[in-house]
């Protein structure tokens, strides 16, 4: 992409209505608009990087076994009523009537729509375990909108719903998504810390918070330093081996972790002071098993081996991408900017022209940005008439992790300057060289 093709809105002020470092870089980079109170436009380089992390949540419930479908935003009360919670949600709920005056709202959960779905068609044990997850827009009319898309009124959530004959399948499907939960914000760059969390009149111990240790966290934690060190499950993790994913949950529950509702003092006080991690964090997902909740009241059973008819077990299980897109910012950022994580990052590389017009400097920015490209690097080129200072900036102010500089100098001597924005270490190299840094067959 070149970017004088591309649409970036830097902003050179700070804008004063953000008040934590990711909202701020997120205006300042052009990522994203605000359009209302706790409504968002997200602009192409911030919908690249929600994409990437949409894909990486996507490979990671696809690995697990959840089957993606996509339901409607706009859900009809009557499914609610069915559930009782349509009187019981309260004010977050945007409550709407059509023309024919119905009741309809626009769908802050999907439970009640995705259990009408197993009611209709699952009726033998057979059919399970089933685990139906959708990315898709939701909106809740927070008390308190802020920090962006950290806590807007519609945001994107990725929620998977498990649908089992029993607590025992559905404690694996439980696991199974904790698992996968530790995966997916591991490749994102994050350090994500399965909390203890409230589970309400459900009771028992399956619900967790998925946290991101950060200082501008609106919740409270406490945690045993060794979650710092445990070791991520990799690959080739067997998700059809239930024992194994139970051993891994295991680990990752053992060491002390709660959040503030849920924190025992007694617990916290027999750890040692060098143990004690308490800090601010940043919920970025969140499972929970809530049984019978949903298909008791809607009727949704199958019949098991016994020939009997038995309510399905079922849990939920949440993702906020947007607001992960945030939570990144938080974790890894500087004074110049953002710095993105490869795996989330819009483009691999930066492709800085010092001297557009110069027939050596475009000529070689040329032949790189065909090699980078050929070798399936997403690279922004910056071909636009800015002086070096300005082009240096916005490259690192919207974080990409590679910026390959070109400049007149160096090319006379066949040669270019790589620069990592995380260290920020420089190289300089033969033409040839760069080109196959990132892959290419010079
Ligand atoms: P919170 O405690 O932060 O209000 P919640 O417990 O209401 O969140 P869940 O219902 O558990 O949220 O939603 C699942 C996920 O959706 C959360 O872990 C979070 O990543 C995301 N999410 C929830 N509310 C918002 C919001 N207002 N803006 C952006 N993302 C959100
Ligand atoms: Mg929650």
């Amino acid at each position: 992409m070149r970017l004088s093709q591309f649409f970036l809105p830097i902003l050179k002020e700070n804008p004063r209505e953000a008040e934590i470092v990711s909202h701020r870089l997120m205006l300042r980079a052009g990522m994203i608009r605000q359009q209302g109170q706790g409504s968002f436009s997200w602009l192409p380089l911030g919908k690249l990087v929600l994409d990437k992390v949409c894909r990486i949540i996507r490979e990671e419930q696809n690995r697990a076994g959840a089957l993606e479908i996509l339901m409607p935003t706009i859900q009809s009360a009557d499914l609610w009523r069915e559930s009782g919670r349509y009187d019981d949600y309260g004010k977050e709920m945007l409550r709407i009537k059509d023309r024919q005056d119905r009741d309809m709202l626009y769908g802050p959960t999907n439970e009640e729509v995705v259990t009408e779905i197993v009611r209709a068609y699952v009726k033998s044990y057979k059919d399970l375990p089933l685990n139906l997850y959708h990315i898709q827009w939701k909106f809740r009319d927070e008390v308190r909108p802020r920090f962006g898309v950290m806590r807007s009124r519609e945001f994107l959530m990725k929620d998977a719903y498990s649908f089992d004959l029993d607590f025992e399948g559905a404690k694996a499907a439980y696991n199974r998504m904790f698992v996968s939960y530790l995966r997916t914000f591991t490749r994102m760059g994050l350090q994500a810390i399965p909390m203890r969390a409230d589970t309400g009149p459900i009771g028992g111990d399956l619900s967790h918070e998925f946290i991101i240790l950060a200082d501008t966290g609106e919740s409270q934690v406490y945690c045993d330093r060794e979650y710092l060190s445990l070791q991520v499950p990799g690959e080739n993790t067997d998700f059809a081996n239930d024992g194994e994913i139970a051993d891994i949950v295991k680990t990752w529950t053992t060491p002390y972790a709660a959040t503030d509702e849920m924190h025992d003092e007694a617990a916290w006080d027999k750890l040692g002071e060098a143990d004690r991690v308490s800090a601010r964090g940043i919920e970025v997902g969140h499972i929970f098993h809530f049984g019978d909740k949903y298909s008791k009241p809607m009727g949704a059973k199958v019949t098991g081996p016994d020939g009997k008819d038995h309510f399905v077990s079922g849990g939920s299980y949440g993702i906020g991408p947007s607001r992960l897109v945030a939570a990144i910012i938080e974790a890894s950022h500087d004074d110049n900017g953002i710095i993105w994580p490869e795996a989330v990052a819009p483009f691999d590389i930066g492709l800085i022209n010092m001297k557009v017009g110069d027939a050596d400097c475009d000529r070689v920015c040329g032949e790189l940005y065909s090699a980078f490209t050929g070798a399936g690097k997403d690279v922004l080129y910056d071909d636009t008439d800015q002086r070096p200072g300005g082009k240096f900036a916005t490259a690192d102010l919207i974080g990409l992790p590679w910026q390959v500089i070109v400049g007149p100098r160096g090319v006379a001597a066949g040669e270019i300057e790589i620069k990592n924005r995380r260290t920020g270490e420089r190289e300089t190299l033969p033409v040839a060289e760069a080109k196959k840094r990132f892959g290419a067959i010079a």
